[in-house]
């Protein structure tokens, strides 16, 4: 049995919620809860976790600072998110709007792979969901594995670079799974499930990085890896975090980014992260300095 700890309201309507398991001092996780009716998200989701913590390392990310704590259980995401729901309706919000589930929280889904496959099991019998999705910061083999096994994840990846070297400074596993091998994996992913059951292309998501990979020959370049019949890519602008050395990139130059992408025929889209006050955005969710100290202290 899970309780909810404490949760923090967006001045933009999104909530973050952190959970414990009620036993464990380690068991602190998080959610978030996408408000609907805005031009970024127009139908209400919801963000779950996976682990607490996480042991991918990615070096803009706040939760992979804490390293890996232990795996969820499929049963904990689900009470979880049937918490948010509860609270939300309470607040009067209406549930039935409630148009995906993304795991793509704390964790890397691919290594917690039996559960997340109870997940999907589960959560598309009970929940009023039109999508599950999944991130992965490009697991390769488990990629192949998913594609080959009963469930329909709408499967996103984390992209951030073109280039090897420079992806191995941002997300260390691409040392294990180079590029190649996790977009391979990708049409593979597409091909075998993505294509007719969902008819969606796999989202890469870009993480813009002042100085760092946002320039015009970046862009360049993902337009010779990405096959635009299979991939889109979604932009998103970095969240400052006090504790890590990136910077955010201005609009114009994300625009910029977007503007050679789509001359080049890949789908683009920038999305400006919601809940930036609660540090819910995009690789923040350990990031808030209460919550941050409540998973490191239990
Ligand atoms: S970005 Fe995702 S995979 Fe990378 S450390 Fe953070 S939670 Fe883990």
């Amino acid at each position: 049995m899970i309780k909810e700890v404490e949760r923090v309201k967006s001045v933009d309507g999104s909530s973050k919620y952190l959970f414990n398991d009620g036993k464990s001092e380690k068991g602190n996780f998080e959610a978030l809860y996408f408000y609907p009716g805005d031009e970024n998200v127009s139908k209400s989701s919801i963000c779950m976790s996976t682990q607490v913590g996480c042991g991918v390392g990615c070096a803009f990310c706040a939760t992979g600072k804490l390293g890996l704590k232990r795996n969820l259980k499929s049963e904990e995401m689900l009470e979880a998110i049937s918490k948010v729901l509860e609270d939300e309706k309470n607040d009067g919000e209406n549930i039935r709007n409630l148009d995906s589930i993304a795991l793509m929280g704390m964790g890397e889904p691919l290594h917690n792979y039996e559960e997340i496959k109870k997940f999907y099991h589960q959560a598309s019998k009970v929940l009023p969901v039109r999508h599950i999705s999944l991130s992965t910061s490009g697991v390769t083999d488990k990629i192949i594995e998913l594609a080959n096994d009963d469930t329909n994840y709408n499967l996103l990846f984390s992209l951030h670079s073109p280039y090897n070297e420079e992806r191995n400074k941002l997300i260390p596993i691409n040392k294990k799974y180079p590029l190649e091998g996790v977009i391979k994996a990708c049409e593979y992913y597409y091909n075998k499930k993505q294509k007719d059951s969902l008819g969606l292309k796999i989202k890469a998501s870009y993480l813009l990085l002042k100085d760092f990979n946002d320039s015009d020959e970046h862009a360049k370049q993902l337009t010779k890896l990405l096959n635009n019949d299979i991939f889109k890519v979604q932009i998103l602008l970095y969240n400052e975090n006090e504790n890590l050395p990136f910077k955010r990139p201005s609009i114009e130059r994300a625009k910029n980014f977007e503007r050679i992408l789509n001359e080049n025929g890949l789908e683009t889209k920038i999305s400006i992260s919601k809940g930036q006050d609660i540090a819910g955005a995009c690789g923040q969710m350990a990031g808030r300095k209460n919550l941050q100290k409540d998973i490191e202290g239990r």
